[in-house]
């Protein structure tokens, strides 16, 4: 059989399975969607001259959790791939889907329920219950957005290559839209992402806050990428998940410390965007306190 084009895909206009492990967790029917398995555009991570990496869209999170030139070149991105779901979900899940799975709102995968993001028109978690609704007001739709990968690849600045529009900011695939986890159209198809030249002594690192051990989404994550010469940071990038509609990253904390704030002071800074409901009270100390943890690890010594 051979494997279809992009183009064959892309005209289809529906969605794709890639490792499945999210699609099939919706039970959507096969009718719904196309497979991407073997689509050759999408596989592979590719090497510049310059030392910059390409990751194709089908590469699974183990891979990139294991491989030693990425782990070497882009470590909070390794770190944060091995840290996420369990080592099954890690083996089929792919960057692609990392990216653009859906969000994990229980009322939202209920049918019972109808929601902004189904079409309809208000938010049932707001009258519910929800235990990890988003903690920086991002809309009416409660729903953390669910990629761990995507807040990584903020952190590094990295590009999505998406058909037909080229490279795009990763995080231009997102935004507050109460009625989507992603802004790609149906049919379009991420090649791959794109990162930068790697930069030489970085130190980095990955902490998440979770109810378990794992096999759960974070409470809260967050990724610090972080240069030291001498006694000055020269390289700040912080980014958090599990806290807003989209992934984000905290420039307030990067430029607290790139002016030699003492990191308490400047994982502090993560709380002044907060407006959380009661329910969600309890993450704004979760949020301050990951972000110190993952400063504190960059720069333990
Ligand atoms: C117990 C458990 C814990 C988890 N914990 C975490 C966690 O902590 N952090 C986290 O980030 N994830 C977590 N996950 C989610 C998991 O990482 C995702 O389900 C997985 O990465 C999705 O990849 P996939 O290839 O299986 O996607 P699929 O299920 O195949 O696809 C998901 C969606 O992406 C779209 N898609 C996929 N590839 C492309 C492409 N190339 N172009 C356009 N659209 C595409 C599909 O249309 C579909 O809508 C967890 C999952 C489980 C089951």
């Amino acid at each position: 059989m051979t494997t279809p084009s992009l183009d064959d895909l892309a005209a289809l206009g529906r969605e794709f399975r890639a490792g499945g492990t999210d699609l099939m967790s919706r039970t959507v029917p096969s009718r719904e969607y196309a497979d991407l398995s073997g689509t050759p555009e999408l596989t592979g991570i590719e090497w510049s001259a310059d030392g910059s990496a390409r990751i194709g869209a089908l590469t699974t999170v183990a891979e990139i959790a294991e491989d030693a030139l990425i782990r070497a070149a882009y470590p909070a991105l390794a770190g944060t791939a091995a840290g996420l779901a369990t080592p099954q979900v890690r083996a089929a899940g792919t960057v692609g889907g990392n990216l653009l799975q859906r969000n994990r709102c229980a009322y939202f995968r209920n049918p019972a329920f109808s929601c902004h993001q189904d079409g309809g028109d208000s938010c049932p978690a707001r009258a519910g219950t929800m235990l990890n609704p988003t903690v920086i007001e991002s809309g009416p739709c409660l729903a953390p957005h669910p990629s761990s990968l995507a807040m990584a690849l903020i952190g590094y600045d990295a590009t999505a290559e998406v058909r037909g529009r080229g490279a795009v900011p990763v995080r231009d695939l997102y935004g507050d839209d109460p009625g989507a986890d992603h802004l790609l159209a149906p049919g379009e198809i991420l090649v791959g992402v794109g990162l930068p030249v790697p930069v030489p002594g970085e130190r980095a690192a990955y902490h998440r806050a979770i109810g378990r051990a794992e096999a759960e989404w974070p409470l809260v994550e967050a990724t610090a990428r972080v240069v030291v010469e001498g006694d000055r940071i020269t390289l700040a990038a912080v980014a958090v998940g599990g806290v807003a509609r989209t992934p984000l990253r905290l420039p307030e904390v990067e430029a607290a410390l790139l002016a030699g704030e003492p990191l308490d002071r400047a994982a502090a800074l993560a709380a002044d965007r907060c407006s959380p409901s009661p329910d969600a009270a309890y993450k704004v100390a979760l949020l301050t306190g990951t972000v110190l943890e993952v400063l504190e690890r960059c720069l333990d010594d």
